[in-house]
């Protein structure tokens, strides 16, 4: 097996990507011991029981204290707190990363840290609909993209850590893409931010027309609901800080969806057919796009296994 890449790997928040990311370092050999925190002991004791984490920090200063990995992988909103106190905590030369899926507001928090710590700001791009330690797998990364958004930092130390990031991501199994923060913001606002708010807001939808009963919804959801309601089931959390730290953005692709949004009314209202079917085929060359790539199977549920993954 190749040689561990850190001593010591703090998990801040061994939620699902954390409890994943955990499992993934073990199974690739990549940190020699694991450490837990979570700011809910019962998370972390979970995290221990289950194997994820060797040890239960009871605070952040003992997790960090001796760790030269540092994961931070709570929601997006609790990311600049916690940047206070890994400052005061964290020893020379750690390396930090965060897995949140919003990264101009990480940079923001980030950038108030001490030069001798480095922050590398990470974005895995793989999820599900689950939250907390029993939801996580090591395969989660396996063939995913991670984003890597460097801070504006150009000494040799923060190169090293960039680099070491990299090479921890790539050793489970991860593919690294670098990119500009605001930039990430704006793509993911479109492949996943905006696809989320459509989701809450049709699922809540659906809710409100009085005159199609529940339970006509639950039986005939296999006519393209049923999809949207597995995004809808995201952690609300997670979702309210996303769109709180990537307001901008968010609007942005809004904007040009609602632009959309109206032409297709439009084309409904005036029986414009040639239209429709014009939209719809830009529709379909895209989801073929996405399966060539391998980011997605062409199974009918979306390739999990009955436990959801
Ligand atoms: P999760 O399963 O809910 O795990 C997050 C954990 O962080 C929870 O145990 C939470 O505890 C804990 N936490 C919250 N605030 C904390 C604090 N101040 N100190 C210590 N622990 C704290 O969430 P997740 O899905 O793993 O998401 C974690 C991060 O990954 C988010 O930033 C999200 O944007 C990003 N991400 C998620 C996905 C996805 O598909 N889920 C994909 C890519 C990236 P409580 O339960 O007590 O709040």
């Amino acid at each position: 097996m190749a040689e561990h890449l850190f001593n010591r790997a703090a998990i801040i928040g061994p939620g699902l990507i954390g409890s994943s990311l955990a499992r993934a370092l073990r199974k690739a050999g990549v940190a020699k011991s694991i450490i837990g925190f979570d700011r809910d002991p019962a998370i972390a004791a979970r995290a221990m029981e289950i194997g994820v984490i060797d040890s239960a920090a009871d605070g952040l200063a003992a997790a960090t204290k001796d760790a030269d990995l540092i994961v931070v992988s709570t929601p997006v909103g609790a990311i600049a707190e916690l940047c206070t106190d890994i400052n005061k905590h964290a020893s020379t030369g750690a390396l930090i990363i965060d897995v949140g899926s919003v990264k101009g507001a990480v940079a923001d928090a980030a950038a108030t840290l001490r030069d001798d710590i480095h922050f590398v700001p990470c974005h895995p791009v793989a999820g599900t609909e689950q939250s907390g330690p029993d939801a996580g797998f090591a395969e989660l990364f396996d063939d995913r993209w991670c984003i890597i958004t460097p801070l504006d930092r150009d000494d040799e130390p923060y190169k090293v850590a960039v680099e070491k990031a990299k090479a921890m991501w790539e050793r489970i199994g991860a593919h690294v893409e670098f990119m500009d923060a605001a930039h990430h913001d704006l793509a993911l606002a479109v492949t996943s931010h905006l696809p989320h708010l459509i989701a809450f807001t049709l699922v809540g939808a659906a809710d409100d027309v009085e005159s199609v009963a529940q339970a006509e919804v639950v039986k005939y959801s296999a006519g393209g609901f049923r999809d949207f309601t597995r995004i809808a089931a995201s952690d609300p959390v997670m979702w309210r800080d996303v769109f709180l730290k990537n307001r901008e953005a968010v609007l942005e692709v809004l904007g040009r969806f609602s632009e959309e949004l109206a032409l297709m009314q439009r084309a409904i209202r005036w029986g414009d057919g040639d239209a429709l079917e014009r939209a719809f085929t830009r529709g379909r060359s895209l989801r073929r796009a996405i399966v060539e790539a391998g980011q997605e199977t062409e199974k009918p549920n979306f390739g999990r296994d009955k436990k959801g993954h």
